[in-house]
């Protein structure tokens, strides 16, 4: 036989492009089209649909950059087409609409909502989905309006070049987008399920070996669809068409095909190449979409996570939220996921990371009743090895993501594993082999889920998450077509409508020993996420600790002075810092709009929280006892003789001496001793207690360098590895002076400028204190640069702690392996410690997250080890001011061999006492008798039933025992999970005594005790 298949599927393929596609309609007739654009910010529908709309044709331009137009779109559906449908013609009214879509993706450019004349939502219009079906018949009238925002594709081919649409003030007012079309349309349903047909199975087709049977099968029965179905007349011979191919759409699977539950999804990113605002109006549409497919598709399950996005809903969109609720209750519109938002998991804080869940799950189970059970990320840049711990203290059970087979040097080994933390917990976790959140269930995406998977021969089965995402949009008709035709299809996996806890629960009752992955997941992609847009991630880091003050001290206030607790405004304040956690705010990756919104959220929210602080302290206080300052201390540490959580009188901490030196200065204070040289450069950093010198001779600490930052691609994202081979060190000095010398605190400022920027500098010594304080002033105007502050510190340390979420991880400091190699950037919480046994230097931060530590051979033998921070970057996509302007950012160097010195700096760093003129003295509510033991949180239960929640975790990553002490008439303590629910069998509460808890912690556990007050 000849073979000529390469020609024979090009011939199908035109055959489907010029002679199915366009005769998916049977008939379309213009409608009479009138608009009206919205001067400004979006309006609702009661606002819209009164205004005066002005005549309106196809071809005509609309739309600036973020702009929103209604269309009021009139006209009857043809009474012909009674005759047509008469004669047993199978058809669908539908209003058929193009905006002037792009060829892109879905979701990064023009959308719209369609609204009946009563404001009812029906569906919405996006690329690759242009339809709203109608039920007016023929004859009958079309009174209809959209919603059309003319967002402009910023991403634009993805070339990552500097680009003003990402600010509102920059975009432009001239309109991008063309209106081609608003018809009624009657859908040919024959052709259109042809169509479906011959997707599938061209899509397969491509996927089979030559070599097989099946493969040319296919091929043939595709050839004679074209040779059999009329070119002229489609509509007439397509169920000819299809009968053709019924055989081989008829055959089953193999046995051992790979399992596919597919579940609908829409990774809608709460924000990013869009503001936030955009987002909410993304929701709507695509629930919409959602919606309406649950009308015609009775196994259709949608899983979208978030519950911020669904609160969203129920205040803008109540309608639609209603609407979800039912199909919550029915098990089809499924939470997943159970955070607040899609966080990134780096560089949240512990208590904000348990927040996460706390404040999504509850918001879950108050409104539907349904608790998650999985923990579901696909897109998040990496996951902390706290996370485990994190999910399961929730009362979660699964983990999903698909982002680590975006690595770009080692692949992950398995994709159905058990996930292990820093403390031992365990999570049943699956990777979708697919490798995309975005499915349409092609034969190509199923084909590489079973190609892939990992754990063939023990396990067999995957999940599939399909629709359109990140700009939204959804699950399609035609995806769920694809779903029918693949339940059994010879040469393909089977596809499942399915939920993810379906999934999750087949999966492990079907792998009940699957291999473990101990330790974090660490992203080898995306490293610059750390660094970029530095005043976000101050903004988040502040507001995580006025936080921790603002419960502390309402809490403390609430039982010592019977003041009222602000449920409600701490509930606000924290759902602000959790959306700003979304995975592509905090770690930099938005737009300008987006982060420009960010800092002024967190500068209100600043104002909100000191004042509910100023409320507590002020209750605390009483006048008649006011006497010297005293010091308000939320660290778990004490603080200049101020207990932890309490406040009292300051100790002064004993004199600082400060010598001039060759240009620069010396200071002491009998702990330790800091040389600054005449460079501004810290050439000594000297224990005075036991003689040692953390500073290697001839290499100075304190160095600011300098290095081209021009990633090879997603540049607010990554930071590559080439950054290492440019570099200044940046020593020249304008100033070095000593601007205080007198009593407790000697401080020396450096003043440096380099490029367009300047730098000033002043390092602090206080009295009694082992570490030496940077705060550095950074007036920024650089663009494609990194700015790092190194300290060379003369530490023999193969490995190095760096603090994550209620504990720390080791990562090595060398690049044995490729695993090694590719975490050249990490990401560290407030410190960062590396020792040797008897000796330790913690590099402490008070906003800064991005680090290298790395070992450096010695001239004079063996090893160093160098800790660099990364204080700031200037990517220029998507964001193309981004960074620019001031920044103050807080560093500290202490000499200290064990891990809880560095615990103890971080906080005080984060959590500098707060002195108050003339209040009294503050007893602590809850003491902890064990310093391993860390309180990390102190607020009241939100059920709001008055009882006071203790969040503890061992900090040292050791086995601890320990009493916790409430100061208060107690009448009960028992342990609970993070959502404050008791647990049957404490795991960690040993005995209760009255206000005493007597723990026993295994490394690095983290404990909630919920104390019911007498
Ligand atoms: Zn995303």
């Amino acid at each position: 036989m000849h073979h000529n298949s390469t020609l024979v599927r090009a011939r199908i393929e035109r055959f489907i492009e010029e002679r199915v596609r366009p005769a998916l309609y049977r008939d379309t007739v213009a409608l009479e089209v009138r608009a009206w654009e919205v001067p400004d910010e979006p309006v609702p529908f009661t606002d819209a649909v009164g205004q005066d709309f002005e005549a309106f044709s196809t071809g005509q331009t609309w739309g600036k950059p973020w702009g929103t137009t209604w269309f009021h779109v009139t006209g009857t559906v043809p009474a012909a087409w009674a005759d047509l449908i008469d004669d047993g013609f199978d058809g669908r009214v539908e209003l058929v609409v193009d905006l002037g879509f792009l060829s892109g993706q879905p979701g990064f450019q023009a959308e719209g909502l369609v609204f009946n004349p009563d404001g009812r939502i029906l569906k919405a219009i996006e690329p690759f989905n242009h339809y709203v079906p109608l039920t007016a018949g023929p004859g009958e009238t079309i009174d209809l309006f959209i919603e059309a925002a003319s967002n402009p594709d910023v991403g634009s081919d993805w070339n990552y070049r500097p680009t003003p649409v990402g600010d509102q003030a920059t975009a432009g007012t001239e309109p991008i987008y063309r209106l081609r079309r608003i018809d009624v349309g009657l859908l040919d349903r024959a052709v259109w399920e042809l169509d479906r047909d011959l997707w599938t199975l061209t899509g397969l087709v491509d996927e089979l070996s030559p070599a097989l049977p099946r493969h040319a099968e296919i091929l043939r029965a595709l050839e004679n669809v074209v040779d059999g179905m009329d070119p002229d007349h489609i509509s007439a011979t397509a169920a000819q068409g299809r009968a053709l191919l019924a055989t081989v759409l008829a055959q089953p699977a193999y046995a051992s095909a790979h399992r596919v539950i597919a579940v609908g999804h829409a990774h809608i990113d709460s924000a990013w190449l869009w503001p936030l605002r955009e987002t909410i109006r993304k929701c709507a549409r695509t629930f919409s979409n959602v919606l309406d497919l649950m009308d015609q598709d009775p196994d259709f399950v949608f899983a979208c996570s978030s519950a911020q996005q669904y609160a969203w809903m129920k205040e803008h969109y109540p309608d639609v939220f209603e609407r979800i609720r039912v199909r919550a209750l029915e098990g089809r519109f499924v939470p997943v996921g159970g955070m607040w938002v899609e966080s990134d998991t780096n560089m949240p804080g512990g208590e904000a990371l348990a927040r996460q869940l706390l404040a999504g799950k509850t918001f879950f189970m108050r409104e539907f009743g349904i608790e998650p059970l999985e923990v579901w990320l696909p897109d998040s840049f990496g996951y902390t090895g706290a996370l485990p711990q994190i999910v399961t203290a929730a009362g979660s059970r699964y983990f999903l993501t698909q982002k680590t087979s975006w690595n770009e040097t080692n692949l992950m080994p398995h994709h159905t594993f058990s996930w292990e933390g820093i403390d031992g917990s365990r999570v049943f976790t699956h990777f979708p082999p697919v490798d995309t959140y975005n499915s349409v269930l092609s034969g190509a995406e199923l084909a590489r889920a079973e190609r892939q998977y990992s754990e063939k021969g023990s396990s067999n089965l995957s999940l599939v998450p399909f629709g359109y995402g990140n700009g939204g949009g959804g699950p399609t008709r035609e995806m769920l077509a694809a779903a029918g035709r693949l339940q059994s299809l010879e040469g393909s996996p089977t596809v499942e409508l399915a939920s993810p806890l379906a999934f999750f629960e087949e999966a492990e009752s079907d792998y009940p020993n699957p291999p473990v992955w101990s330790g974090e997941l660490y992203l080898e992609f995306h490293r610059g996420t750390y660094t970029s847009q530095a005043k976000t991630k101050a903004g988040n880091r502040r507001s995580e600790h006025l936080l921790r003050e603002a419960e502390l001290w309402a809490a403390t206030a609430a039982v010592r002075a019977g003041a009222g607790y602000p449920h409600e405004r701490l509930a606000e304040a924290w759902q602000t810092v959790l959306l700003l956690q979304f995975h592509d705010i905090l770690p930099g990756s938005s737009i300008a709009w987006v982060h420009q919104q960010a800092e002024a959220s967190y500068a209100a929210l600043a104002g909100e929280l000191e004042a509910l602080i100023a409320d507590a302290i002020g209750a605390l206080n009483d006048p008649s006892d006011a006497g010297e300052p005293v010091g308000f201390n939320a660290s778990p540490f004490a603080v200049s003789g101020v207990p932890p959580l309490a406040a009292g009188p300051v100790v002064s901490g004993g004199s600082v001496t400060a010598d001039a030196t060759d240009g620069g200065f010396v200071l002491r204070n009998g702990v330790i001793s800091v040389t600054i040289d005449a460079r501004g450069l810290i050439t000594s950093l000297l224990s005075e207690v036991t003689g040692r010198e953390a500073v290697p001779a001839g290499q100075p600490g304190n160095l600011l360098q300098l290095f081209r930052d021009t990633p090879t691609q997603w540049d607010a994202w990554d930071l590559d590895d080439h950054y290492q081979r440019s570099g200044t060190d940046l020593v020249d000095v304008e100033s070095v002076e000593l601007v205080e010398s007198a009593g407790d605190r000697a401080a020396v400022r450096v003043v440096r400028r380099f490029g367009t920027s300047t730098i000033e500098q002043v390092l602090s010594l206080q009295g009694n204190a082992s570490a030496v304080d940077i705060v550095s002033t950074v007036d920024w105007h650089e663009r494609q640069k990194l700015l790092k502050l190194a300290f060379p510190l003369d530490v023999h340390a193969d490995r190095a702690a760096s603090e994550i979420q209620f504990g720390h991880i080791h990562r090595p400091t060398h690049s044995n392996t490729s695993w090694d190699a590719a975490r050249f950037e990490t990401c560290a919480h407030r410190w960062v410690h590396v020792g040797e046994p008897g000796f330790g230097v913690t590099v402490a931060n008070d906003s800064t997250y991005g680090h290298d530590i790395t070992r450096k051979a010695d001239p004079n033998g063996g090893t160093f080890t160098l800790v660099r921070q990364s204080l700031l970057r200037a990517p220029v996509f998507p964001d193309p001011t981004a960074d620019q302007g001031r920044h103050v950012l807080r560093t500290s160097v202490k000499i200290g061999e064990d891990i809880l010195d560095a615990a103890d700096e971080g906080y005080r760093l984060n959590l500098p006492l707060r002195i108050v003129e003339g209040a009294a003295a503050v007893e602590p509510l809850v003491v902890s008798s064990t310093p391993s033991i860390v309180i990390e949180s102190v607020k009241l239960a939100e059920d709001r039933s008055g009882d006071l929640v203790v969040r503890l975790y061992e900090a040292r990553g050791a086995r601890a025992s320990g009493r916790v002490i409430v100061d208060a008439g107690v009448d009960r303590i028992v342990e609970t999970d993070l959502l404050e629910r008791e647990l049957a069998d404490p795991p960690a509460l040993a005995a209760v005594d009255g206000a005493t808890a007597e723990l026993r912690l295994r490394p690095f556990q983290i404990v909630t005790l919920r104390v019911a007050l007498a």
